[in-house]
């Protein structure tokens, strides 16, 4: 059973966000769906200040990979948007972030291919006349009990 929110205004989805730092452990990959504008970086913005990260959250359009070094885990912000081709994972040595100890939340992932390990959660933003439709999709069960928890 997924999760699904109405997220009405930009401060919903940083108020997501921030609740989400509860519920994603590392080692884990978050898949963030939805078109451009849709609020996946907002969202990101919002987790990492829920995790007392209060610095600047820029997207990585441009960078491919942002990352946040917190006191017992790394945290990883992919936009894979301006990739050409798939290969594109290798050459740039993306592997690497994948540890024990990090969080991985991924825009366009698609545009990896298989490349790009696969998702423990999916969160889908969908743009309505106003505000964005939310759906948190676990991938496996143990997400799916931890979500259940979260809930509670
Ligand atoms: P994406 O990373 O999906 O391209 P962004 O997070 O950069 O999108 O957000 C694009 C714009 O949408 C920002 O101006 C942000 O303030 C706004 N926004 C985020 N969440 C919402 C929401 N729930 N309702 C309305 N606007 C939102
Ligand atoms: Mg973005």
């Amino acid at each position: 059973m997924p999760y699904s929110i109405f997220l009405p205004d930009e401060t919903a989805t940083l108020q997501l966000g921030q609740r989400c730092a509860s519920l994603f452990h590392a080692p884990t990959v978050i898949y963030l769906q939805g078109d451009l504008g849709a609020g996946k970086t907002t969202f990101v913005r919002g987790f990492l200040r829920g995790l007392g990260y209060l610095g600047n959250v820029k997207s990585p359009t441009y960078a491919v990979v942002e990352s946040y070094q917190l006191p017992e885990k790394n945290i990883h912000h992919f936009d894979l948007y301006r990739f050409s081709y798939p290969e594109e994972w290798e050459d740039a040595g993306l592997d690497e972030l994948f540890q024990e100890n990090s969080i991985c939340l991924i825009e366009w992932a698609n545009q990896g291919g298989d490349y790009v390990p696969k998702a423990n959660w999916i969160i889908d933003f969908q743009h309505q006349k106003e505000g964005r439709c939310c759906q948190i999709l676990p991938q496996h069960s143990t997400q799916q009990q931890e979500l259940t928890l979260w809930q509670k």
